[in-house]
């Protein structure tokens, strides 16, 4: 029937609806048109329905092993979120509390990260580490600039060096803001980028290192230490100063409890800035990130623009303006609730559970693991070289998700793309008993896909990677 036709039967439809059972009413027992604004209203418990089953279709958040976002706080957190869901963190002015908060857990995050100088520290409270490492680009970006400058050099080629398996944010950075990215690339001897032949990469045009704490492909930290120890010895033969930027998106909130030995942070003095994600395992829903820098040098006063704060004066950093606020009084609520001690033994717990399961798949005889989860609680493992079999790391990945669980399988970074591998991230919430059930689905279903004669047929749809 035409669509005037269609919507004009849903108009008088709509007055019965009252009465109606909910699944018996227009909206849900007709079709609605999806690319366009149907012209008239809906009960909201229609509304509700349809939009809740959509979302339905998705699948389970705490059987998501591919994020690395929080999926589980407990209900004061939640009860504190809905309080909070109509705060927009730009409304200083408005919400001197909710910025008092804020700077309160950048303070935080860089005493735990030991800046040096808490006088002279500037952070912020980001969208998540997209924009955190974005801001961290930029302020390396000006600095260069501006040295170039002061010394009549020219200030037209910045270039930045990075490993290749970086996160895409990264990537963005370098093409937004026309910096050349130089990509060190991931070998099987230099797994993890760790300075090696660092020299062939930086010159005087190079704005900064990027050194990850938590590669996303496999959880391995590169070691901020010998990349730093690497810019000495060729600041010694060279004179250039070049400064790290670490992107600690996951690590930033893990090295701190359980390996608080491993110096990475403003220990290690060529560090400049670190950003990480709160909504990783800073535990708070997304979307939050953190970006601090070690001192006012590495943060350039003409990035920083002034608000009015209760007659006072406010920096402000952020890339966007209005944000949601709840989660910076989410993160100060994890930062309360659960201290130091609480935090280490969350993080703890996860990487337990990582190592377990890690361990029962090392065991399996198709599998290595790349990496066992004792960094950040995530890892990856490959088909065992040399190791035959019709089925393929996707097909294990489709055949769980049969269950329900979302475990990825995708290849490993441009130099090595060849190589395919499977990740588990484990997030507070993924308790013993849940890796026990997980551990057994993988072995029901690698039996299962073992029993196959043929390769199953692929339907070409990509793997959905980059968190
Ligand atoms: C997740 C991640 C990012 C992006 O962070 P978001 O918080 O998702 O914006 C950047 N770098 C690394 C290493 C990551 O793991």
């Amino acid at each position: 029937m035409p669509s005037d036709d269609r919507k004009s039967v849903f108009r008088t439809n709509l007055s019965d609806s009252l009465s109606l059972p909910v699944f018996s009413r227009s909206g849900e027992a007709t079709e609605l048109p999806k690319f366009s604004l149907a012209r008239d209203s809906m009960l909201p418990e229609t509304a509700y329905q349809i939009v809740h089953d959509e979302a339905m279709l998705d699948g389970n958040a705490r059987l998501n092993l591919a994020t690395f976002v929080t999926t589980w706080m407990d209900d004061h957190a939640n009860r504190l979120y809905a309080e909070s869901f109509d705060k927009n963190e730009i409304d200083k002015d408005e919400y001197p509390a909710t910025a008092a908060v804020e700077e309160r857990c950048w303070r935080i995050i860089a005493d735990l990260w030991h800046a040096p100088d808490p006088g002279h520290t500037i952070g912020t409270a980001t969208v998540g580490s997209s924009d955190a490492s974005m801001l961290g680009g930029l302020a390396l970006k000006r600095r260069w600039q501006d040295a170039r400058k002061a010394a009549g050099k020219p200030f037209d080629k910045p270039n930045l060096v990075l490993s290749s398996a970086v996160q895409v944010c990264w990537e963005k950075f370098c093409n937004y803001r026309d910096v050349e990215p130089r990509f060190v690339p991931c070998t099987p001897e230099h797994f993890v980028f760790d300075g090696t032949e660092l020299e062939n990469y930086v010159d005087e045009n190079t704005i900064g290192v990027v050194a990850i704490m938590g590669v996303t492909f496999n959880g391995l930290y590169e070691p901020v230490k010998q990349i730093s120890a690497k810019l000495d010895e060729i600041e010694q033969k060279t004179g250039l100063d070049i400064k790290i930027h670490v992107d600690a998106a996951s690590g930033g909130f893990v090295a701190p409890f359980c390996q608080p030995d491993l110096e990475w942070d403003f220990r290690v003095s060529r560090v400049a800035s670190i950003n990480a994600s709160g909504h990783k395992y800073g535990l708070v829903y997304p979307g939050i990130g953190w970006a601090v820098w070690r001192d006012k040098a590495a943060m350039p006063e003409s990035l920083i623009f002034h608000v009015s704060y209760l007659g006072g004066d406010l920096p402000t950093l952020a890339l966007p303006f209005s944000r949601p606020g709840a989660q910076v009084l989410l993160q100060y609520y994890n930062f309360l609730r659960l201290g130091f001690e609480g935090y280490r033994a969350t993080q703890q717990e996860s990487l337990d559970v990582a190592q377990y399961i890690s361990g029962e798949i090392a065991a399996m005889e198709p599998f290595e693991l790349v990496s066992k989860g004792d960094t950040i609680p995530v890892f990856a493992w490959r088909i065992k070289e040399g190791y035959t079999s019709t089925w393929t790391l996707y097909d294990l990945a489709d055949r769980l998700r049969l269950r329900g669980w979302l475990v990825p399988a995708y290849p490993m970074a441009d130099d090595m793309s060849n190589l395919v591998l499977q990740r588990v991230v484990v997030k507070n919430g993924m308790s013993h008993d849940l890796a026990v059930a997980l551990v057994a689905d993988i072995k029901s279903q690698v039996s299962y896909l073992e029993t196959l004669e043929a390769p199953l047929p692929r339907d070409g749809s990509g793997p959905n990677f980059h968190h």
